[in-house]
């Protein structure tokens, strides 16, 4: 993947795209952890580094709800959405509402070429609703 966006393949580069596969909508402080844990001694700015230049190549996206800091997933490129859980912050991928991504094609683009439309639900995770029905 890193050769095919001409990235230089570096060691620290193979690990925060491993981690970032493995944890998906990761902030950046647990892909830290998990480069970490792997690698040892790795600076947050080289993180920070790495992050923004697999998020400009394209191979990784970020995506940051209100409220919330940045997170980063692999899933690139297909436009797909995200649930957000207001209570706890949990997020889940949600494809496009039907079919192949209907929302490139807005009702009205005032002459806009629309590259991307970035959806997100808000709502409760499972978890979350569970706890508030017991609670009742
Ligand atoms: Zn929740
Ligand atoms: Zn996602």
């Amino acid at each position: 993947m890193l050769r095919e966006a001409s990235l230089r393949v570096t060691v620290p580069r193979l690990a925060v795209l491993s981690a970032v596969h493995g944890h998906p909508h990761a902030d950046t402080d647990s892909i830290i952890g998990v480069v970490r844990a792997h690698l040892g001694g790795v600076s947050h700015q080289a993180v920070y580094d790495v992050l923004r230049a697999l998020t400009a190549a394209g191979l990784v996206r970020r995506i940051q709800p209100a409220g919330s800091v940045a997170r980063y997933e692999a899933r690139v490129g297909d436009n797909h959405h995200h649930v957000v859980c207001r209570s706890c912050g949990a997020i889940s991928d949600v494809d496009c509402a039907v079919g192949y991504t209907p929302c490139l094609t807005a009702a009205d683009d005032s002459g806009y070429e629309i590259g991307e439309a970035e959806v997100i639900y808000w709502g409760r995770c499972p978890a979350c609703a569970a706890a508030t029905s017991a609670t009742k």
